[in-house]
């Protein structure tokens, strides 16, 4: 009989992937065949806003790895459920018509995705006495593990951190990895059932790209596959993490890793990012040694972190804030401010650069994250879940853990030309992403309406700030105060 290995968004690779190892050694000790599945949804797709870059970047990763498979003659099935309801049906027909004994997958964290599982699993057993597996492989530790002294899951970052690297410290057998799959015998049967079809989907009608050119850059932008971002990681370590630690929040140097969407579907895998990051330091350590690294690897803790937020408090995959007292804000309808939000045209040109490299390269850096998503809800006060969609829509890493974590609302409001001075402080990103100041000398570049005659700002073709910044955070921090009390 045959043993399952049903991919999912978030674990497109062959090398360490635990739940694609199981299945492979369980096929091989019950003399059966491994297969495998992708279950696509185009629905889900429409449901969660997944932006054509990041549709199109699993696509063609899940091609890459079909034709990785096919060379140990593993076949992979897309099994496509046209309805979000009819997923756990779909799933079914497929291990009855495929004579699966047991089915492997990787465990997805958010509520709908474990809500299919149980289902499946519930329905798999009772109808087919077929076992179902779920195995642990986003992160090194396993989310829910890292507890307080009062034995709850821990919610703070730092303690989470300091517990984080001591348990790697005290158990490196977390960072092991396990082999891709051999394969299958040459002469094993692997075909499907003509209802299941092994060719990868195209991208859906509305998950298009607006243009070919628009599809060719952001392809050269972020090539898909395990290849392409293992070789980015490579170029990361020898050339950009040195100085991570002293210029990550600095935007103009591009100073990160650009791994984020190859984490996010699960393209590489943590450990061996981990093992390599370990290698790379002289130390063999991940808090000493190497500044830059262990500053990168903090960042790669926070990914953990938020896995287990999202994990143990199950309400901020439903739409919910973690701070449950804000979904209580009264938020203002401001469809200009909106608009110009969207399109990087708020007059604030911190804020408008920051949009205008998420609209052309489906990615912003982490300091603009920050700086566009405290606008939107602390001076214009629109509900933080709007932006929260707008990202999903257009990023091509997005990730509901470190998304809606990213967004979690709060009494910090940042004030976008302070941040500029400091981590722009050339202002070259301004100038790259907002073309209108190019010219503009000095530190007028960073707030032009107030630090330039009226003339000149003018001629520049350039918008007034939508709110004034002070007036607009202080009415924010107003309306929290006065709702949250309610709440
Ligand atoms: P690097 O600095 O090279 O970091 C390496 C990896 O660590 C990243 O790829 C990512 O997996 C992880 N990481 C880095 N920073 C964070 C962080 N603050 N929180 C959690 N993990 C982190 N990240 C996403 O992957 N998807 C999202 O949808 C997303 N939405 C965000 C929304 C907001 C409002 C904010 C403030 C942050 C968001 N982040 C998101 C986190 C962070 O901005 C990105 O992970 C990072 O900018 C990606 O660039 P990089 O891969 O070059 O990061």
């Amino acid at each position: 009989r045959n043993v399952l290995h049903w991919f999912r968004s978030k674990d497109i690779r062959q090398d360490d992937n635990k739940g694609l190892h199981a299945a492979a050694k369980k096929a091989k000790e019950g003399n059966g065949s491994l297969i495998t599945m992708y279950l696509f949804s185009p629905k889900d797709m429409e449901w969660h806003g997944t932006s054509p870059a990041r549709s199109d970047f699993i696509l063609q990763s899940l091609r890459l790895l079909k034709t990785q498979l096919e060379e140990k003659n593993i076949p992979l099935a897309i099994v496509v459920a046209e309805e979000r309801g009819t997923k756990t049906q779909k799933v079914m027909e497929f291990v009855k018509e495929n004579d699966v004994s047991h089915v492997y997958a990787n465990m997805e964290y958010e509520v709908d995705e474990l809500r299919r599982d149980v289902s499946v699993a519930k329905q798999v057993l009772e109808e087919k006495e077929v076992a179902f597996e779920v195995l642990h492989d986003q992160t090194v530790v396993i989310p829910g593990t890292l507890t307080t002294g009062a034995g709850g899951p821990m919610k703070v970052f730092t303690p989470f951190h300091k517990a984080w690297l001591a348990e790697t410290k005290s158990n490196p057998g977390l960072l092991d990895t396990v082999p891709p799959p051999p394969g299958n015998d040459k002469s094993a049967q692997t075909t499907f059932k003509s209802l299941f079809s092994t060719e990868v989907p195209s991208l859906p009608e509305s998950k298009q790209y607006s243009s070919a050119e628009d599809r060719t850059r952001l392809r050269e932008l972020w090539p898909a596959g395990t290849e392409a971002g293992m070789s980015r990681l490579q170029t990361f370590l020898e050339t950009k993490v040195g100085p991570y630690a002293a210029h990550r929040s600095e935007p103009a140097r591009d100073p990160s890793s650009r791994l984020s969407p190859y984490f996010s579907s699960g393209i590489i895998s943590i450990r061996s990012v981990l093992q390599k990051t370990l290698a790379h330091n002289k130390n063999k350590q991940f808090d000493a040694g190497d500044r830059g690294i262990a500053s990168w690897v903090r960042e790669l803790v926070f990914r953990e972190f938020y896995r287990q937020v999202l994990l143990t408090t199950p309400h901020t995959s439903m739409n919910l804030p973690q701070n449950l007292k804000f979904d209580f804000v009264a938020w203002e309808d401001d469809d200009e401010g909106w608009r110009k939000w969207c399109e990087g045209q708020t007059g604030v040109p911190f804020v408008d650069a920051g949009m205008r490299q998420l609209n052309a390269e489906a990615y912003m850096h982490n300091r603009l994250r920050m700086n566009t998503s405290s606008y939107l809800s602390g001076n214009l006060l629109i509900d933080y879940r709007k932006g929260e969609r707008y990202f999903a829509e257009h990023l091509v890493d997005w990730d509901m853990a470190n998304n809606t974590q990213g967004w979690e609302p709060s009494y910090t409001i940042f004030n976008p030309v302070s941040q500029a001075e400091k981590c722009d402080p050339e202002g070259e990103y301004i100038r790259k992403w907002v073309p209108e100041l190019k010219d503009v000398k000095g530190k007028a570049v960073f707030a032009p309406s107030e630090r330039l005659g009226k003339a000149e700002f003018e001629k520049l073709g350039y918008p007034r700030p939508h709110v004034e910044y002070s007036a607009s955070a202080k009415r924010a921090k107003e309306r929290y105060k006065r709702d949250l009390a309610e709440a």
